[in-house]
């Protein structure tokens, strides 16, 4: 549903409420100033001074309030940059997929993409379990919690893309962008054929790019958007589905990142920080630069840090 959010002083707040006096609702969220609803939208004021318009034309109303000081401005310019493609409150609640990948800032390493079915019913023992946004884990929970995940039958996809892979299209002119929505898209895909005859209620994918950037990726290799497919960022924060999703592509991204260090006998570290050039310097020392068409992604600034510390 389109939204639009607007931060506004709280004297305004007092003139939007005048303002929609003969449209309020009685029943109001919690830590809401008030609701009120038009034929364009719903619009809902915190007592912060946000204020969120949400439903078919929201800017109808938010126009009239937007231009009010320099941070409602901000506020509105941003907001207009939230898509037709952001998921319902609803959604986060009911029994949807969630999408979301690991190892794509990582020079050593393959890029990993998961796709979760978590069903309503089963968000409170992944909550018990300790899923949540797994930024906020450490690899060592992130490995014990998806055996736990895998434990609870909860149906997934994951799809690796290994390095060799990963050189060859980033060769052909491949953005990462591209590698991800055509994994996300096959994680999905595959996902939607195990779960069958279940339907979900959507597909939330954790926004790495514009929808519509997305699409065009997909267009360029002949697939199209599935149905109810969703976007935003920072959705492992509100969906427990891309929480899952999220836990299960880093926990992959660490097992090969483990095995990697067994294959080679060195330590490997994850991000692209210094220690991963000497890493990678050791690692041609070892066995050649070709090595790290296998191992790394070929084209980040690592390589050639590592070639100068030689
Ligand atoms: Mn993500």
């Amino acid at each position: 549903m389109p939204q639009v959010v607007l931060t506004l002083p709280k004297y305004k707040l007092t003139e939007l409420k005048e303002h929609y006096r003969t449209s309020l609702k009685s029943s109001i969220p919690a830590h809401a100033a008030f609701s009120a609803k038009t034929s364009n939208c719903t619009i809902t004021a915190y007592t912060s001074g946000k204020v969120l318009f949400q439903g078919r034309n929201p800017e109808a109303e938010a126009d009239k309030w937007g231009d009010g000081t320099s941070r409602g401005k901000k506020e509105k310019s941003q907001s207009r940059r939230q898509h037709s493609f952001h998921p319902p409150e609803s959604l986060f609640t009911s029994s949807h997929i969630g999408s979301d990948e690991a190892g794509t800032g990582d020079f050593f390493g393959p890029i990993t993409v998961a796709a979760a079915y978590v069903q309503d019913h089963q968000i409170g023992q992944l909550k018990a379990i300790g899923v949540k946004d797994s930024k906020h884990l450490s690899d060592n929970q992130i490995t014990h919690i998806a055996k736990q995940i895998v434990q609870m039958n909860i149906p997934y996809s994951l799809m690796r893309l290994n390095n060799t892979k990963y050189n060859e299209w980033q060769e052909k002119g491949w953005t990462q962008g591209k590698m991800k929505t055509l994994l996300h898209h096959q994680a999905i895909d595959k996902l939607l054929a195990k779960i069958e005859p279940h339907r979900p209620e959507g597909i939330l994918i954790d926004q790495f790019s514009q929808p519509e950037v997305y699409q065009k990726h997909l267009r360029s290799e002949k697939k199209r958007l599935q149905d109810k497919v969703y976007f935003m960022t920072k959705a492992e924060s509100y969906s427990l589905s891309v929480a899952v999703a999220s836990i299960l592509a880093r926990s992959s991204f660490v097992k090969a990142m483990k095995q990697m260090e067994l294959d080679t006998g060195l330590t490997i570290p994850k991000g692209a920080s210094p220690a991963v050039d000497r890493a990678a310097a050791k690692v041609i020392k070892l066995y050649g630069e070709d090595k790290l068409r296998e191992v790394a992604k070929f084209h980040f600034a690592n390589r050639e840090k590592a070639k100068k510390l030689l």
